[in-house]
């Protein structure tokens, strides 16, 4: 989806993105993690000495499941100003297919970890639950002594 030919780029024209993006090219391995509404991208592509250099940044909504209830959640992912460097002679046709690049610089900032309006209602009945857990393993040990 994101092709450029090389003999295109100079140090004075920039390559312009400012663009929404259908979201299938991000095409990740994880069926949790759902990436369905347009990917904006902004920035741009240009030539320096003997280097591409790619500066985007990127906004969409992605669905994750809450880390405690396990709900989707539909969370902003934002990434501003990612810097790719692409070295001219490591490429070897004058079609450059930079697809990976943006799909880095979407993904780069995905949480580890989210929860349901930063704070999940399910908290409060798990929390009980884990402390007994807890206590029960507290109590085992001393009752072994
Ligand atoms: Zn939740």
């Amino acid at each position: 989806m994101f092709l450029l030919n090389i003999h295109t780029l100079s140090e004075n024209h920039p390559i312009i993105i400012n663009k929404s993006f259908d979201p299938s090219f991000i095409d990740l391995d994880e069926k949790e993690i759902k990436f369905e509404d347009p990917i904006e991208i902004k920035g741009k592509i240009y030539l320096a000495s003997d280097d591409i250099i790619i500066n985007v940044s990127s906004r969409t909504y992605v669905k994750l499941p809450c880390s405690i209830c396990n709900e989707p959640i539909k969370y902003l992912l934002v990434n501003k100003n990612y810097m790719h460097n692409q070295p001219l002679k490591t490429l070897n046709d004058s079609i450059y297919d930079y697809t990976e690049i943006i799909r880095q610089a979407v993904i780069l900032e995905l949480p580890a970890k989210v929860e349901c309006n930063n704070n999940c209602s399910e908290r409060e009945n798990i929390a009980p639950f884990l402390k007994k857990k807890n206590n029960t393993i507290f109590e085992k040990l001393l009752g072994d002594k």
